[in-house]
Parts: C-alpha cells; sequence; structure tokens
C-alpha cells in the first residue's frame, strides 16, 4: 500500500518535498543546535529547583502555597534570567497575558507607547476599545511608531517619542499577522537600550507571542522588563490544554498579577486542580517542539518559493519566530492552501474551513486547526485574514513528519485552482 497515494499525495509532491528537506539540511541543523541549548537550559532549572513527583500534586481551594505552582513559577523566571514569573491556567490566551501586563502596569495619566508599529490585532480592543474598559477609557494615552520601510525599528523616532508621560514601551516581537520582520532579542536588545538613554524607568513590555525558544535568549535577557504569551503557543510544548504566563520583574509580575485575581491577593492564589504536571512537561518538550515547528516552517518556506510564491521568511533566513508568511494574491489560492491544510491535519480532516468573522479581527479570517488542543498554533495550523495581498500564515507543527503531509495536501489543493 502506497500511503501518500491513499492520502492524495502524488509522487511529483513527495518528490518536491524530498528536494525541499535536501535544500533545507544546513538551517535543519542550526535549529538543532538552538534547540540542543535550550533543552539544557529547561533542565538546568528543573535540577536547580529539585523538581520531583509532589510538585505535580493538584491543589483546590485558595491554592495557598501550592509547591508545584510556585515552583514552576521559579523555574520559567529562571529560564527568562528574570526576577518572578506568573504561570496559570487560568490565563486564558496570549491576549489575556499581554492584557495583564498592560492593566498592571499602566495609571490614568500614563501613555504607553508602542514601538514596532500597530500592536496585534486583539489587543486593540484592551487599549482603545470604546465601552470596553479600555486603556484608553482609564484616562490612559497611546502612541505608535511604526517600523521603518526596511522592517528595522525607527530608533530616532522613538526616542523622539519617549516622553515624560511614557511609562511604558510595548514592543512586538514577532510578525503577527503583518509581513515584516521578526525581530531578534539582539535588536530588542537595542530599542531597550534607546528606550532607556531616554528614561531609565520607562517600562519595557515585549509581546513574545511564537518567539519562545526560537533563539538561545529571551527578552528579558537582554534588558526587558516585562514579557508575555500563551501555552498554547511555544512554552506549552504542544501538551498544555490552556494558559499563559507572564515573566519580568519582580514588583511587575507582581502587579500583573493584580489584575489577574485581586490587588494584595495576586499570585499568592490560585489553586492548580490537576495541571501542573502538564505544564511541567509542556516546558520540558518545548525546545524540541519549538525546533519541530521551525522546520516545518522552512520546509513550508521553500516549498512554497519553488513553486514561484513569495515568501517571509524565505527559507535560508534567521527566523525569530514560528510563523511562515506567503503571499498567494488571490483569494482562491489563499483558501485552497489553508484548507488543504485542514485537509492534512490528524484532527477534523474532514472539516472544510471557511472565511468568517472573528472576535478580535477586522477582516474575514480563515483559520485551519485540525489540532488536539482546540485552536493550539504549536500545532500545524494556518490563518489568514482576507484582504490583500491574500496573504496565508502557517505556524506550528509538533512532529516534522507529520506537519509535511500536512503541507503536502495544501499543495496538492493549491494546484487544483
Ligand atoms: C497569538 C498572538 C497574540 C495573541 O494571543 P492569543 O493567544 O491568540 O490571544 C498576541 N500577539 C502575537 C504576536 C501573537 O502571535
Amino acid at each position: 500500500m502506497n500511503y501518500y497515494e491513499k492520502l492524495g499525495i502524488s509522487s511529483e509532491t513527495v518528490e518536491l518535498f524530498s528536494e525541499a528537506k535536501a535544500a533545507a539540511a544546513t538551517a535543519f541543523s542550526k535549529i538543532d543546535e538552538t534547540a540542543s541549548y535550550n533543552a539544557a537550559k529547561v533542565l538546568s532549572a528543573f535540577k536547580n529547583n529539585g523538581v520531583s513527583e509532589a510538585h505535580f500534586a493538584p491543589s483546590t481551594g485558595y491554592g495557598y502555597d501550592d509547591l508545584g505552582r510556585d515552583t514552576l513559577e521559579k523555574i520559567y523566571a529562571e529560564i527568562f534570567s528574570c526576577g518572578d514569573s506568573l504561570v496559570r491556567h487560568t490565563i486564558t490566551c496570549g491576549t489575556h497575558a499581554l492584557a495583564l501586563c498592560m492593566y498592571g502596569v499602566l495609571r490614568p495619566g500614563d501613555t504607553l507607547l508602542c514601538v514596532t508599529g500597530k500592536p496585534y490585532d486583539t489587543l486593540e480592543e484592551s487599549i482603545m476599545g470604546e465601552g470596553v474598559g479600555s486603556l484608553k477609557e482609564f484616562g490612559i494615552g497611546y502612541a505608535c511608531v511604526d517600523l521603518k520601510a526596511d522592517g528595522t525599528p525607527d530608533f530616532n523616532a522613538i526616542s523622539e517619542s519617549v516622553t515624560d508621560s511614557v511609562k511604558a514601551v510595548w514592543i512586538q516581537k514577532s510578525k503577527g499577522y503583518e509581513w515584516r520582520n521578526s525581530l531578534s532579542n539582539e535588536v530588542i536588545g537595542e530599542i531597550v537600550s534607546c528606550v532607556k538613554a531616554k528614561k531609565p524607568d520607562c517600562i519595557c513590555i515585549v509581546d513574545n507571542c511564537y518567539g519562545e525558544f526560537v533563539e538561545k535568549t529571551e527578552p528579558t535577557e537582554v534588558g526587558a522588563d516585562l514579557c508575555a504569551g500563551s501555552l498554547i503557543k511555544n512554552l506549552g510544548g504542544g501538551i498544555v490544554k490552556s494558559g499563559g504566563y507572564v515573566a519580568g520583574r519582580e514588583d511587575l509580575v507582581e502587579k500583573a498579577s493584580y489584575r489577574l485575581t485581586a490587588p494584595g491577593i495576586g499570585k499568592h492564589v490560585g489553586a492548580s486542580m490537576g495541571h501542573t504536571r502538564d505544564m511541567y512537561y509542556g516546558l520540558f518538550t518545548a525546545p524540541h517542539i519549538v525546533a519541530q515547528c521551525l522546520k516545518t516552517a522552512v520546509l513550508c518556506s521553500t516549498v512554497l518559493e519553488k513553486l514561484g510564491y513569495e515568501v517571509h521568511p524565505k527559507p535560508n533566513d534567521e527566523r525569530y519566530c514560528i510563523i511562515q508568511a506567503a503571499k498567494f494574491l488571490s483569494p482562491e489560492k489563499l483558501v485552497a492552501f489553508i484548507q488543504g491544510i485542514q485537509m492534512g491535519s490528524p484532527v477534523d480532516a474532514s472539516f472544510l474551513p471557511q472565511p468568517a468573522p472573528m472576535p478580535g479581527y477586522k477582516h474575514k479570517v480563515i483559520m485551519a486547526a485540525g489540532t488536539f488542543v482546540s485552536g493550539s498554533t504549536c500545532e500545524l495550523s494556518a490563518d489568514a485574514p482576507i484582504k490583500e495581498p491574500y496573504v496565508g500564515y502557517v505556524q506550528g507543527g509538533i512532529n516534522v513528519e507529520s506537519a509535511e503531509l500536512g503541507l503536502m495536501l495544501a499543495v496538492e489543493n493549491l494546484k487544483k485552482i
């Protein structure tokens, strides 16, 4: 039995991917090297904090003195080389974790300055929504400095914009749903230096979604004061069913925790109710899973470029997040590709995703996510807002062998248009 044929994958497509993998060998070995380094970082933090079976025990009620939860938060802080962290299944998603940072740190009269262009779509309501209790409604100002046309930070404009009222600066590491470079932690460090040179007490917050373990450093190691992300992305390792994290300066993590629970109580409460083991296990596998995601992205980039599509990043570019973007230039092709990803998924492969309105997004969005954890984007998934020039964003892949099959089916479906 030829199982490729059974799946509807032609020998031509199998050959295309086999060539792509050969071409990607150097990129793959660089990815492996970073994964090995980050695995050492994680193991070291586990050993240093004496992780044992007892840490996996669930707590109930208030969850006071939950050893597993408190130790995991120390481990995160060690991995991020920072003062403290908040790692909770009750942080519902990345947007929630990031909103905790904003609401924890900013007060009426302050200004939030975004220095990497408009922040991720789902944060717009938190910053300037009407009738939702946004920062704006609490008298907190917002300003934005775009990246330069070449995708690098506009250091002059940033420096000029860091005025007295700017309490915090917002840096988005990943491209998100934009056709732009994701930022290396080295560049994030340069932004932080530029901001602090102008105003030493300005708080630098990084939206770290999709960026964790892609490099050997994290933003807090290059001077960022606070960063946050989702546990159904990189750091959950494909295992965590729900959650988010905040990591950074101890006083700022505490402030964020006051928004998660209540002022004064903060991170001292929160029953783990059996989620702790998954969070440890997920963090432990995350360096490897991120490497699988990165290899999937490289493969996607290589194949789509071979097929004549403009891709970002290009196959051999340095990667600073797990997202791969490609321009399809026609809505039909974009939709066909995304639907093909769904066809190649282990769960809900028979579903045909359609463009639809989504909370937090302006345009109709199409999303393929045939995932074990609903909406998890460290599993192979693809999304796109339906707007010109019809860019599709592919991310995840908890094992590159299966993710490759998903990409193969996406390519087959694309060929039908
Ligand atoms: C995913 C993402 C978010 C929001 O996270 P959700 O978990 O979808 O709420 C914010 N910023 C960036 C860059 C992201 O990729």
